[in-house]
């Protein structure tokens, strides 16, 4: 497989470049290999969708011939669906059923994108008898996308989907730890027939191939997933040309569950937005809140239920849960972990790597879950990225609500109660961008998604994501 960047329309050998091992995360065997990128081949690649950009042939095409090509690519996925999976199972790690899931909500991004860029664009007012004015929205420019290792093609789908839609040239930069299901994206998009420079694809070190994306002034919005502290470098790189920056970060979300809630469904859920995905997820809940009269009863549960989940490869069909994504991800769990039990929280189950015959070699970590946690300790202020989950006691709503409330992230939220005033009461005062009520990690197209406080800027997803990726101009007539 050809696993070169992709820059005006060809493949493009890196010279000079570090080679990297792709590691299969379930066994630690190097899968692939890929040659970094440098700046120059970034410069390359920016000067493509900057050129194709001005010669307008993508942002002057008809919305029909636009929404065409997108549907095309929707297909194209969708017939490659099973390659696509398998390629994602061996390079993140995650079950290949969840692969699967993530590959078809791939496809249905670009058919969401290219129906809705069919739809009416724009807003028409009468704010004075004598004035009309009409709201448009116009691409911004060349898009540098910058995405992480957890849903390695999604992730990158959601912008490119959108930025293309809008009529943007875009250059992507997938993870380092998984490239591979990016570039077989681009082989589909070389198939497809764009013009030359619209999509072009860089890949390699976050500090280099990232950071020139970051810092170029012909880049004119830098769109970036991933941890809070790199969004924190990548916008001040950014603020030599005040590009559009947008970020989607990292979360600690709050799992509020209340004593009148059916706590089957609790627990159900509970256990599905942590270990999903390894907790690999930044809306993973990974704070459990429980009020204090059935606090043990949920423990008990949760904790024999997490017990028994199956760990293990993801070309397992019994696998529920996968490795973690890398080795060096794995310790930084581990390490959480530790530090965890030297604070003084107490393991109520897992803790461990797992050594059991035919995953000594992978990167499994048990499902894991702290009690006897206190507010301000690190397991539960930072960010894990992992099967590791806090279960704290409330004693109110007050409490619930701010104990929630009291981190620095502001991602995810979700609350468990048969009580629908009380629901909406608490959900109304969780400060974050998405949540949910007696359900967890539902998510669809037609909603935005995105963070508050340190969990991000700006929302991706719907028609709000498609003027995340716009300029808005009004053009006011005089009448
Ligand atoms: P990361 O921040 O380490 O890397 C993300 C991407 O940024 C990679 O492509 C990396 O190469 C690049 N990068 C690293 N340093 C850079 C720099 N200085 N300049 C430019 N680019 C740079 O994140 P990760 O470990 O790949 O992913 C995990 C993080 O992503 C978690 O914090 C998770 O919460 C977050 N995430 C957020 C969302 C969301 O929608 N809010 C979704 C998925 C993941």
């Amino acid at each position: 497989m050809n696993l070169n960047l992709y820059i005006k329309g060809k493949w493009h050998t890196p010279t000079n470049g570090q080679n990297r091992e792709i590691v299969n995360p379930a066994n630690g065997e190097v899968i692939f290999h890929t040659v970094d990128g440098n700046k120059d081949d970034v410069q390359a690649a920016i000067q493509a969708a900057r050129s194709s950009f001005d010669q307008r042939d993508w942002p002057e095409m008809t919305s029909a011939q636009r929404s065409r090509l997108l549907m095309e690519v929707a297909d194209r996925i969708e017939k490659q669906l099973d390659t696509l999976a398998e390629l994602e199972m061996l390079d993140n790690g995650k079950p290949l059923h969840e692969a699967k899931i993530d590959v078809q909500d791939a496809a249905d991004c670009f058919r969401y994108y290219a129906s809705i860029i069919r739809k009416s664009n724009g807003k028409t007012f009468n704010p004075a008898p004598n004035l009309e004015t009409v709201v448009v929205r116009e691409p911004i420019g060349v898009c540098g996308l910058i995405v992480p290792w957890n849903f390695p093609l999604l992730m990158g789908v959601w912008k490119i989907a959108a930025a293309l839609a809008a009529g943007n040239t875009i250059v992507l930069k997938p993870s380092e730890v998984t490239p591979i299901t990016a570039v077989k994206l681009f082989e589909i998009f070389a198939d497809t027939g764009f013009p030359a420079g619209v999509v072009n694809l860089v890949m390699g070190e976050g500090k280099i191939v990232g950071n020139e994306l970051a810092i170029s002034h012909d880049v004119d919005m830098v769109s970036f997933t991933g941890g809070t502290e790199t969004g924190r470098q990548i916008m001040k790189a950014a603020s030599g040309n005040l590009k559009k920056v947008s970020l989607e970060l990292g979360g600690k979300s709050p799992n509020i569950i209340f004593a009148d809630t059916d706590i089957e469904l609790a627990v159900d859920y509970a256990l599905y937005g942590i270990y999903y995905g390894a907790g690999q997820i930044c809306s993973a809940a990974s704070r459990i809140l429980v009020e204090e009269s059935i606090y043990d009863a949920f423990v008990d549960r949760f904790v024999a239920r997490a017990s028994k989940i199956t760990v293990g490869p993801g070309n397992n069909p019994d696998t529920e849960m996968g490795p973690l994504v890398s080795e060096e991800h794995m310790q930084k769990v581990l390490d959480y972990i530790r530090i965890g039990q030297e604070e003084g929280a107490r393991l109520a189950c897992g803790g461990n790597r797992l050594r059991n015959t035919g995953l000594s070699a992978g990167y499994f970590v048990e499902p894991t879950a702290f009690i006897d946690v206190e507010q301000n300790m690190r397991i539960v202020q930072e960010e894990v990225f992992g099967p590791v989950v806090t279960i704290q006691k409330f004693t109110d709503e007050t409490e619930a609500i701010e104990l929630a409330n009291g981190t620095r992230y502001g991602l995810a939220g979700a609350v468990f109660t048969n009580d629908g005033n009380r629901a909406w009461r608490v959900i109304k005062k969780i400060k974050a961008g998405i949540t949910w009520i007696n359900t967890y990690h539902e998510n669809y197209y037609e909603a935005p998604w995105g963070g508050y406080k340190e969990s991000g800027i700006g929302r991706s997803l719907s028609e709000t994501g498609l003027d995340e990726f716009s300029e808005l101009k009004q053009i006011n007539i005089n009448l």
